[in-house]
């Protein structure tokens, strides 16, 4: 299918802002939602909606299926060995903190180690704060280069054996970058350590094997993948997540029930305290059924070769920098254009019906690291054709113009 075919279906694109034709290039921050997923939440609500788990009668029974079908679709997306090892939760940012709260505060102990990079969004970076804090661990940093990244050798010099959790991004969402995950498992498992992957970044551009990556724990958000907001996932190994505790209590996710005491229902469930994210679970599913038609092959290729050609394109502008190396650029590209306030460039550019970022993308450490206080950034997606990319370097010049007046 072409692109210009996958952008009829969703209806949003198919409007004017200011005058002018949409073109959406911020789905890194959300990505927005085909027929198909507005279809299955539609038709949940209009014909299955119910509690789940608990309902004898069909509808509940029509839920249940429908919200543990979606876990089965999660589980086979990212290649988890059972539906078990996936959580629902409320997003990328819940699963992380779920982690941080649940694993982490269980094994470390005063002077153990926990490791992130300055790269990660504050999702993956103030989760791991708090629990240094709660725990008396050390929050460690992998050093970056001048360019922001990192290579496996800064990994290996950081990783010891007082390390319990080594935590980042797979793809950077300020860079694009892929970070050496697989790798970074090898080093991480080599000390006794886990390895907690951020996919918030990774799961809607590329093919994501959890076994193949070996890491223990991987998050994601459904809504930057084509599925509704207020809903994601975390997967983790069985046997660490048997080993966790649950972090909210309540009903759903109780066994047994006494006047001091209760004890929790088996996996998954103990970790989805009251009335679950059905609606979001169902169209996250219809989301993973989408991407997974279209091939998650065919929509990294088409992302990277879009993001490839937005590059080269603006390597000609003069005065516009990107940050990051120039062969990151993982379906997104962030940038200055001379000095003009990034924010003044988004909402230039919104005025001929350009919708890009600008700011500090909840990455401030990196921000401090490059020297920058705010950036603007253009990301790509399956529904994204080079015509637009032309509109939105045409909108570049013209703003560039406009502040040269
Ligand atoms: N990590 C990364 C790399 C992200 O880009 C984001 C979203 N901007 C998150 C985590 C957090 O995702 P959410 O807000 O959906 O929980």
């Amino acid at each position: 299918m072409e692109s210009s075919e996958i952008r009829e279906l969703f209806p949003i694109l198919n409007q004017k802002i200011h005058g002018y034709p949409l073109v959406y290039l911020d789905s890194a921050a959300s990505a927005q939602k085909p027929i198909h997923v507005i279809e299955a939440v539609k038709h949940y609500y209009e014909w299955d909606h119910s509690n789940v788990h608990r309902g004898v009668h069909t509808l509940g029974m029509r839920a249940t299926d429908a919200y543990e079908g979606a876990r089965v679709k999660v589980a086979r997306f990212l290649g988890a060995t059972s539906e078990k090892e996936i959580i629902f939760t409320r997003g990328a940012t819940s699963a992380l903190n779920l982690v941080a709260s649940s694993y982490a505060r269980t094994v470390c102990r005063k002077g153990d180690e926990i490791v992130v990079s300055a790269m990660e969004h504050h999702s993956n970076l103030l989760p791991w704060q708090q629990a240094a804090k709660a725990t008396g661990a050390v929050l460690k940093y992998i050093p970056l280069h001048p360019d922001g990244t990192f290579s496996i050798e800064d990994v290996e010099k950081s990783v010891t054996n007082r390390t319990k959790v080594v935590s980042v991004s797979h793809v950077s969402n300020v860079l694009g970058i892929a970070n050496p995950v697989k790798q970074m498992a090898v080093i991480a498992r080599k000390n006794g350590a886990v390895l907690v992957v951020d996919g918030a970044q990774s799961a809607p551009h590329i093919k994501v094997d959890v076994q193949e990556l070996g890491c223990d724990f991987y998050a994601f958000s459904g809504h930057k993948m084509c599925g509704p907001t207020g809903v994601g996932a975390l997967y983790g190994r069985k046997a660490l997540l048997e080993q966790m505790e649950p972090i909210e209590f309540g009903g759903e996710m109780i066994d047994h029930v006494s006047l001091h005491n209760a004890s929790w229902k088996e996996l998954p469930w103990k970790f989805e305290g009251g009335t679950p994210i059905i609606a979001g679970a169902i169209g996250l599913g219809a989301a993973i059924d989408f991407l997974e038609q279209i091939g998650m092959n065919t929509i990294a290729e088409h992302d990277n070769q879009l993001t490839r050609y937005a590059v080269e394109q603006m390597e000609r502008i003069e005065d516009l920098t990107m940050y990051g190396p120039k062969d990151g650029h993982l379906g997104l590209v962030t940038f200055n254009l001379g000095n003009i306030h990034a924010h003044d460039v988004a909402t230039v550019l919104d005025t001929y019906g350009v919708a890009i970022r600008a700011g500090h993308h909840c990455c401030q450490l990196l921000m401090r690291h490059l020297s920058i206080g705010a950036t603007a950034r253009a990301s790509f997606y399956l529904y994204n054709t080079e015509e637009e990319v032309d509109r939105f370097l045409l909108a570049l010049q013209k703003t560039k113009e406009y502040f040269k007046e």
